[in-house]
């Protein structure tokens, strides 16, 4: 738990997500962007969408988007940022050079920093040198002390320096956590970082800086990744003489197994659980449990239940836990919460979409809305709806295979299969009213009257008329199937030989 002053009160929270656009937002990044807006809903703060597009190598087209995408599926509204604006736009760092520039130029100025003309060629011998020694990788500082003379050459040839962070050689960086404490770094085991490149552009050190500060940043809730990066930024706050906001690095997520999240736990881009049928209110429930906890034993909590109660005390330090049954679970009971009818509008255009070509679009609404009761109960996600449901929109005859209709019971004797259905078609041909209840009190007597057993009897209907030996309740399935397919299926199932 905290053990470090969260010193919220009497202090607007300014908090952001800082997300480079290098692909479709993950699940495990995203936290940190619930984290954020929930520390900011919570305290009636702000929270700042920034979009950290300085490394323009990494950069993956539609990346930006998805992230908004995401973002708005889940229902994290952002008070500043891109499409939104605010005092601090533009909120795309590629567009906020100058401000970087100029912080870079403020720390050579004050000698915090230095202009080094070294080529990528030696910095990779050098490396290499250091490996075969067995040392670090680590920049010489060969640049540090130059003298004026000693600038003027590569000056003069136009070699375009990149501008270093001159480190302290020696002491200690202590970074303040709210989650883990304090966490001392030996000033020697850091480099002189890069802070601006020769192309122009800051490295995330310097740009992430100077953003927080001039955007006001109180809080910086991220993962646990930039733990090893924060003495740096300690340190340029230092430098430029500003005050730090306050760090929280969030718990690593790691699979049950306890290695790394990957693809292999589940874990995708949050627009691939969109795709797999789970609901936003899922997902956010479930991610909002990554790390925080009500009370260590409640699952199901509503958005607003994790607005009023969210607090960075209750975060952890230990490892977050990502399992993908949880919130597979977590996702049918928020599909069993729903109204039918709801439901019904997201299943729509999951069908529309997964279900096989030869059935026709687009699906009959209101035909939907009677078949969503029946299986409400038995999805844990949307996409399985297809493979539940196709065999009530299917015009042409099913598909199975003789002895999933026959059974046991009737795998040697055929006739006696068709006649039972025979049978069961002349009863039901003419019945008033075409629901679940006559059609029970119709068929169900039949078992007896034929020798055979409920089961055997309603089995045999039920692969006739869905063409699947699981399949919803029977009569509700035949009520809602309608008279006309029903008895056109039994009709066609009836063994011949
Ligand atoms: N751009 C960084 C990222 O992609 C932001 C890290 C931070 O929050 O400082 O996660």
């Amino acid at each position: 738990m905290a053990s470090h002053s969260v010193r919220i009160s009497g202090m607007t929270v300014r908090v952001r997500y800082a997300p480079s656009p290098t692909g479709e937002p993950h699940v495990g990044n995203i936290r940190t962007a619930l984290f954020n807006w929930l520390l900011a809903r919570h305290e009636g703060g702000t929270f700042i969408l920034r979009i950290e597009d300085t490394d323009q190598a990494r950069i993956a087209p539609g990346a930006v988007e998805s992230i908004f995408e995401s973002l708005r599926w889940l229902g994290l509204d952002w008070d500043e940022g891109p499409e939104v604006g605010g005092p601090y736009a533009p909120y795309f760092q590629s567009q906020r050079l100058e401000h970087y520039h100029r912080a870079s130029q403020q720390l050579v100025e004050a000698g915090h920093a230095y202009h080094c003309y070294c080529s990528p060629a030696r910095l990779e011998e050098m490396r290499a040198e250091q490996m075969r020694r067995g040392m670090p990788p680590k920049y010489d500082r060969r640049c540090r002390s130059l003298a004026q003379d000693e600038r003027r050459k590569p000056e003069d040839e136009g070699v375009q320096p990149v501008v270093r962070f001159k480190t302290p050689l020696s002491g200690q960086t202590v970074c303040a956590d709210i989650i883990r404490g304090e966490v001392t770094f030996e000033n020697d085991t850091l480099d002189d970082f890069v802070i601006l490149k020769s192309d122009g552009f800051p490295t995330y050190h310097l740009a992430s800086v100077v953003d927080d500060h001039l955007m006001g940043i109180t809080h910086v809730l991220r993962g646990d990744e930039w733990v090893a990066s924060t003495p740096r930024h300690v340190l340029t706050y230092q430098a430029f003489g500003w005050e730090p906001p306050l760090f929280a690095h969030l718990p690593i997520i790691l699979g049950p197994d306890r290695a790394r999240l990957a693809k292999r736990h589940g874990a995708t881009s949050v627009l691939e659980f969109r795709e797999r049928g789970f609901l936003p209110q899922a997902l956010f429930n479930f991610l909002g449990l990554l790390g925080w906890s009500l009370d260590d034993k409640t699952e199901i909590i509503s958005r607003e239940e994790f607005v009023r109660h969210f607090s960075l005390e209750r975060i952890v330090k230990n490892p977050a836990i990502f399992n993908i049954e949880k919130l597979t679970w977590m996702n049918g009971v928020y599909i069993r919460e729903l109204p039918s009818d709801t439901l019904a509008g997201h299943l729509a255009a999951y069908l529309e979409e997964h279900l096989p070509p030869d059935i026709a679009r687009p699906i009959d609404r209101s035909y939907l809305a009677r078949i969503v009761p029946l299986i409400q109960e038995r999805i844990k996600r949307l996409d399985e709806a297809a493979e539940l449901t196709d065999f009530f929109f299917r015009e042409g005859e099913l598909t199975y295979s003789m002895a999933d209709l026959l059974g046991k019971r009737f795998a040697q004797v055929p006739s006696e299969a068709a006649s039972a259905l025979a049978t069961v078609r002349e009863r039901i041909d003419g019945l008033e009213p075409w629901d679940e209840g006559s059609l029970e009190g119709a068929i169900r007597p039949l078992a007896e009257e034929l020798g055979l057993k409920t089961g055997e009897l309603f089995g045999l209907i039920r692969v006739a008329v869905t063409g699947r030996t699981a399949a919803p309740p029977l009569f509700q399935t035949m009520a809602v199937l309608g008279r006309e397919r029903t008895l056109a299926r039994l009709e066609t199932a009836s063994p011949t030989w």
